[in-house]
């Protein structure tokens, strides 16, 4: 029977879906799998993306703890493709690769004043509170006032977590330090900008509820805001989460909260078109007003106004980070491919080479849809077998082998399990489940027992 040497980049939902599908899909040869990670800790953005305050969410983890723990896919922590193996080192090793490293960073929002001290990307402040071993620790918290640009459900995490009393974010995996950020911070007020209305949000259903009723929080809508055309009708209509938020959002309009300590408001029809500042700091948010045209699309009226504020988080997107050696998309941010097969700048299907999850469909949905991707993508791995690669250096040790030579200290699944342990252990003693550990060679230390 011939064999199938598999390497995985990335360990996060799409990587870990896609590694369990091909060894539960109907074939005809063996499989080995190595998945590697850049990161100390696999899971990717269900680790480092969803809300700390969302264990149901990061319950997904449990069920991709137990796709690993199986013993037949083998984890490869802390190696980054790219620097620690290279496109040669993989076609030297095995049959194929799916790369499904995912998205870290911010889409860009060119609107002038965004370089302003204060300005700052979503993701960066996700990183932070969700203790990415490569971000900063500490986190600038001293606005009263602070605007969030987007619609999306990341625009709500972030307003979530600036405005959430931090006694009510003890009970969760974050590491002290997160805490005490937070529980400096001097907010007041965080002002959510959205460009339509309320029948074009991008929250989901769930995340806005939570949002319109945290505790010690008054949350606040305009009515002017509410505007809708005909494509908002059909959409009301033909659409069960649009009618929900908009059924949400309708009921705050008729029944005002009371008053509270800290404010949500969320601002429907506004465009930001400028971040203004005084000596190099963030001092206000321009907007622009907008209205509906007829298809759910906004077009800018002439009326500006000016919010005060004194930190802007901007929440358009993320956006995926090219891929060593591989061809790249730079308009979508995804590597170029058809249903997975990456192709070349030709449109050609490259050998050997398959994309999955958030770096080949681009950076929305939920954790959900990388399983239907993966579904698609290892569809074509096994129908293609004819095209993959003949590595001269098949055997399972090389690999390990090689990173030991390079000096590259891998984290193995016992090597997780040790951080994991420790992680619990930690939290145990604070009355919780977990406190995460964010300190890579610390991590290392615990993995290697070096
Ligand atoms: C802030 C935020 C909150 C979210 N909240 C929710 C939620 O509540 N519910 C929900 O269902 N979905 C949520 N999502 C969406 C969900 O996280 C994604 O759908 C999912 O994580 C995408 O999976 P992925 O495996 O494609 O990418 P990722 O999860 O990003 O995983 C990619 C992995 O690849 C690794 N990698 C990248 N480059 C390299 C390299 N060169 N070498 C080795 N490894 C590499 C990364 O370290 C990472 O571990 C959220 C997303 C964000 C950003």
């Amino acid at each position: 029977m011939s064999k199938l040497r598999l390497a995985v980049i990335g360990a996060g939902p799409a990587g870990i879906y896609a590694s369990d599908l091909i060894l539960k899909a109907e074939r005809d040869f063996e499989v080995s799998i190595d998945l590697f990670d850049l990161l100390p800790a696999p899971y990717g953005l269900v680790r480092y993306g969803v809300a700390p305050d969302h264990p149901r969410i990061k319950g997904i983890i449990r069920a991709l703890y137990e796709v690993l723990d199986r013993g037949d896919i083998r984890f490869f922590g802390n190696v980054k493709y790219g620097t620690d193996i290279t496109l040669a080192d993989l076609k030297e090793h095995y049959n194929a690769v799916i790369f499904a490293t995912g998205a870290i960073k911010d889409a860009d929002l060119n609107i002038p004043g965004v370089e302003l001290d204060g300005s700052y990307g979503a993701a960066d402040f996700v990183n932070w509170y969700d203790s990415h071993p490569d971000f900063p620790r500490t986190w600038p918290l001293h606005a009263k006032e602070i605007a969030v640009i987007g619609n999306g459900n990341v625009a709500l995490d972030a307003a979530r977590m600036l405005i959430k009393r931090p006694a009510d974010l003890l009970s969760t995996d974050i590491p002290q330090h997160v805490y005490e950020g937070l529980q400096n911070s001097q907010v007041t007020d965080v002002h959510v900008f959205g460009r339509r209305g309320p029948a074009q949000v991008k929250f989901s259903p769930l995340e806005l509820r939570e949002a319109l009723h945290v505790e010690g929080v008054q949350a606040i809508v305009y009515p002017e805001d509410f505007q809708y055309d005909e494509a908002s009708q059909v959409a009301i209509d033909s659409n069960n989460q649009v009618r929900v938020m908009v059924k949400t959002l309708e009921e705050l309009k008729e029944n005002p909260q009371a008053p509270e300590v800290r404010r949500l408001h969320l601002h429907f029809m506004e465009a930001p078109v400028e971040i203004v500042g005084e000596d190099g700091k963030v001092s206000g948010l321009v907007t622009q007003r907008q209205e509906l045209d007829g298809t759910g699309n906004a077009r800018a009226l002439s009326e500006k106004k000016t919010y005060s504020v004194q930190a802007v988080y901007r929440a358009v997107g993320y956006f995926g980070s090219p891929v060593d050696e591989i061809p790249f998309d730079s308009k979508k941010g995804v590597i170029q491919n058809h249903e997975g097969q990456v192709l070349d700048a030709q449109g050609q299907q490259i050998p050997g080479v398959y994309c999955t999850g958030w770096i080949k469909r681009g950076p929305v949905g939920l954790i959900g849809h990388t399983k239907a991707d993966a579904i698609e993508t290892i569809s074509h791995v096994i129908a293609d077998r004819k095209l993959w690669w003949e590595p001269s250096n098949p055997g399972e040790d090389q690999i390990t082998d090689l990173l030991s030579e390079r000096g590259v200290k891998f984290i193995d699944w016992q090597g997780w399990l040790a951080i994991d342990s420790q992680e619990r252990s930690l939290g145990e003693s604070a009355g919780k489940e977990r406190t995460k550990l964010f300190d890579r060679s610390q991590m290392l230390e615990i993995a290697t027992g070096e």
